[in-house]
């Protein structure tokens, strides 16, 4: 529990290395244009990285989830845009692969499971609309069968890599029976007629992540776009964000890292007042909180990484994982800047953009306050 094994150390090294002299070298060049770099998506492909969790018969190497959760990590400390990336490419190419029917499965496998598995494709997750985020269930975007398409109506908004030239398509949730108020989960492949990708949005950090709005308008798209069991779309996207809550926590528990290494090694050189300013009580304060923080928040996330990794209920620690690293790590690039002071506000200082990146990850894959109210739900509290 306290030690990774051997291969799991030396995943985390090639992983290391990868983010050390690939990454991070154009990270800052990326943020200030605003440009996702699709041959660093190739490179994750040829490591095997975006096949760690995929099964052998389709092309992945079914690593454990720990091994997965320190690659995000070594990836997060340097460019949180690009570590999110890897996580969310799985977002059609694992359903397919555990859920995917033959036909569906002789339909994708080559044409678009493998190029995502070698980092030559990507495909994104339309969940959020405008009138609904953290409440999923006000879904509206509606899917109608019609002989044998489905047509599709709706918005979607805030979907990561949608307008990438190598997206091949949205796995969109959509509302197909309000009645019972069942969703599923359809893939509608970009380029599609009515399906159109509205220009990059602007915002206040992941500056080279591609995030936009979708919208639906008549597109129609075969019967067989409707991956997993009928109806059960909404239930398999909240299932999924059990995981994705313990992928997203570990990005940021890399950064954390980052920002403790980074800070640590300015304290102990930056001299003020005739001393390096690591003296002093209060900057060796937070240097101690966040190396505390650190600690606890490997320590949640490796359990709810095991509990998974054994089959056993999870949810609980995978909300209390995401919960606390998140906010553990928007406080560490907080104390991070204001211990290098003014350099740490300038852009070329790596923790200003950190400080940026990190915002969204106590919003993204449940906010902060819908992970405590799991915990309560999860505790019984709701009597
Ligand atoms: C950078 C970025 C990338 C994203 N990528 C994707 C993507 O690829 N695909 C996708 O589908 N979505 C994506 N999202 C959307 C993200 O999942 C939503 O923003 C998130 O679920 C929150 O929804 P919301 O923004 O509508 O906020 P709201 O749900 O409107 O919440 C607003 C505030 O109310 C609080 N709140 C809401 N309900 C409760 C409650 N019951 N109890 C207490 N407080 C509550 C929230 O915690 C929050 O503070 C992305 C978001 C960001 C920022």
């Amino acid at each position: 529990m306290f030690e990774y094994t051997e291969e799991q150390e030396a995943i985390r090294r090639t992983a290391r290395e990868f983010a050390r002299k690939e990454v991070a070298p154009g990270a800052a060049e990326r943020d200030a244009t605003r440009r996702y770099d699709t041959q660093l998506f190739k490179r994750m492909g040829e490591l095997g990285f975006i096949g760690m969790l995929m099964p052998k018969d389709c092309g992945g190497t079914e690593t454990d989830l720990i091994s997965f959760c320190l690659v995000l990590e070594e990836i997060g400390r340097v460019d949180l845009s690009l570590a999110w990336s890897l996580f969310a490419s799985l977002s059609f190419a694992q359903p397919v692969a555990t859920l995917g029917s033959p036909e569906q499965k002789a339909l994708w496998m080559d044409s678009i499971v493998q190029p995502v598995l070698r980092g030559e494709a990507t495909t994104c997750m339309g969940i959020t609309e405008p009138d609904a985020g953290s409440d999923n269930a006000r879904i509206r975007t509606r899917a109608v069968r019609d002989g044998d398409e489905w047509v599709i109506n709706g918005q979607k908004t805030f979907i990561t890599g949608a307008g990438l030239d190598i997206c091949r398509g949205v796995v969109a949730v959509c509302l197909t029976d309000p009645e019972t108020r069942r969703f599923d989960h359809i893939f509608v492949p970009t380029g599609t007629p009515g399906y159109r990708i509205g220009p990059p949005m602007k915002k206040m950090g992941l500056h080279s992540s591609d995030t936009r709005e979708l919208f639906f308008d008549d597109c129609r798209v075969p019967l067989i776009s409707r991956i997993g069991a009928e109806g059960e779309g909404l239930i398999r996207t909240l299932r999924g964000f059990f995981t994705a809550r313990i992928l997203i926590a570990s990005t940021c528990l890399g950064l954390a890292e980052e920002c403790l290494d980074l800070a640590t090694a300015y304290a102990k050189q930056r001299v003020a007042f005739g001393k390096p300013i690591a003296r002093y009580q209060y900057v060796q304060g937070m240097l101690t909180d966040m190396a505390m923080n650190i600690e606890l928040g490997r320590l949640i996330r490796d359990k709810a990484a095991h509990l998974y990794m054994t089959d056993k209920p999870f949810f609980r620690e995978a909300a209390m994982c995401k919960w606390f690293i998140t906010e553990m790590a928007k406080q560490a690039t907080d104390s991070a800047v204001q211990i290098f002071g003014g350099t740490g506000f300038m852009d070329e200082c790596p923790v200003s953009r950190y400080y940026r990146d990190i915002r969204a990850s106590t919003i993204g894959e449940g906010t902060t306050q819908i992970q405590r109210y799991v915990v309560a739900r999860e505790m019984g509290l709701f009597v």
